[in-house]
C-alpha cells in the first residue's frame, strides 16, 4: 500500500443540518464530501482532505461547528473521527458514490469516469463537485423528468434555468435540442462548474452561464423557465416568473416539499399560472405550470 496521503473525516449529522455542515466541510478545504443515508439513522457525512491540513484542526473545526448547532437547538450529532487514507481509497470511495443515474425516459446522468452503456439514452456528463446537481437528488431528477416530457411535446427556442448549480438542467435542455439556454446562479463556484459541465458536454455554444440573482434578470417572453430552488424562493420570485415566462409558456419548479405543493400552486394561480403536471420523487414535488395567454399580469415587484 502506498503511504497515506489523505484524511477522511466522518461524522453523523442531524438531517436538517447536513446541507450546512456539507458546505462547512467544503469550506475547510475538502476535496469531496459524500452523504450516506441509512434507514432509520442520522445521515453520515464523509469528507476527504489533503494531508497538508492538520487532522486535529479539522476535528476541532467540525466540533466547534456542531457545538454552534447544538447552541441553536439542533439535536446532538456524533463525534467527528479522522482516519488516514491512501489516495486510491479516497478516489474509490468517491467514485463508488457517483454512479450513472437514469432520468426520465431518455436521459442518463453519468460522472466523467464512467462510460455507461448508452442504450439509446442521451448521456449527460456531470463532474461531481461542490455545486449542487449531480443527479442524485430527487428534486434534480424530478426537474429532469418534467423538462424531458415538456421538450418531447414541443420544441422550445429558448430556456432559462434559474439556480443552475452544476448546470445539469441547462446542459440537459441543450442536449435535448434547445438552442439557446441561459443558466443563472448567484454563486460564482456554481457558475464556474456550470461552464465546465457545458464544455464537457459540448454545448457551450448553446448555454450561456450568468452570475446573477434569479430575481434580477431582464428576460421576458421565455418559452420555458425552470427553477430548482426552495418553496420560499419560488414564492418570492413568483412576480418575476410572471414577467420571464412567455404567454402560453411553461414554468417547471423543483425543490418543493410534497406538503408545500398545493399552497405554492395556489400562489402561482394568482400570478396567471395553471397547473400542467406534477410529480413527486423522494418527497420532493416538481410542478409544471403553464402561463395563461394574454398580457402579463400587473407586476408590482
Ligand atoms: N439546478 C440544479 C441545482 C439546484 S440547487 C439542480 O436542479 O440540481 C439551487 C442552486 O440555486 C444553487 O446552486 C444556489 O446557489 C442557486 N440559488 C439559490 N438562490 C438563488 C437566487 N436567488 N438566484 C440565483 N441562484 C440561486
Amino acid at each position: 500500500m502506498s503511504s497515506p496521503r489523505y484524511w477522511e473525516l466522518s461524522v453523523e449529522t442531524p438531517e436538517e443540518a447536513s446541507e450546512g455542515l456539507t458546505n462547512f466541510l467544503w469550506e475547510l478545504g475538502a476535496l469531496g464530501v459524500i452523504e450516506e443515508a441509512s434507514e432509520g439513522r442520522a445521515p453520515r457525512l464523509r469528507a476527504f482532505f489533503p494531508k497538508t491540513l492538520f487532522a486535529r484542526a479539522l476535528e476541532q473545526g467540525v466540533r466547534e461547528y456542531l457545538g454552534g448547532l447544538a447552541a441553536l437547538g439542533f439535536r446532538a450529532s456524533g463525534e467527528p473521527a479522522v482516519v488516514a487514507l491512501a489516495g486510491e481509497d479516497w478516489a474509490d470511495a468517491w467514485r463508488a458514490h457517483f454512479r450513472p443515474v437514469p432520468a426520465g425516459k431518455r436521459l442518463l446522468i453519468a460522472p466523467p469516469w464512467d462510460r455507461p452503456p448508452v442504450n439509446g439514452r442521451v448521456v449527460i456528463t456531470i463532474e461531481p463537485g461542490r455545486a449542487f446537481g449531480t443527479g442524485q437528488h430527487g428534486s434534480t431528477l424530478g426537474c429532469l423528468t418534467a423538462l424531458e416530457a415538456l421538450l418531447a411535446r414541443a420544441t422550445a427556442t429558448r430556456l432559462l434555468d434559474l439556480g443552475t448549480g452544476s448546470g445539469i438542467l441547462a446542459v440537459a435542455a441543450a442536449r435535448l435540442g434547445v438552442p439557446a439556454v441561459v443558466a443563472v446562479d448567484e454563486d460564482p463556484d456554481a457558475v464556474a462548474a456550470a461552464m465546465a459541465n457545458a464544455a464537457r458536454n459540448r454545448v457551450s455554444d448553446r448555454v450561456r452561464c450568468v452570475l446573477a440573482d434569479a430575481g434580477a434578470l431582464q428576460e421576458t417572453g421565455v418559452p420555458v423557465v425552470v427553477a430548482n430552488l426552495l418553496t420560499a424562493a419560488h414564492l418570492r420570485l413568483a412576480p418575476r416568473y410572471a414577467r420571464y415566462v412567455a404567454p402560453g409558456g411553461a414554468l417547471v419548479l423543483g425543490g418543493i416539499l410534497d406538503a408545500e405543493a398545493p399552497g405554492l400552486a395556489a400562489a402561482l394561480a394568482g400570478r396567471g399560472f395553471a397547473p400542467d403536471g406534477s410529480l413527486s420523487l423522494e418527497g420532493w414535488t416538481t410542478l409544471t405550470l403553464r402561463r395563461g395567454p394574454g398580457a402579463p399580469l400587473h407586476d408590482r415587484a
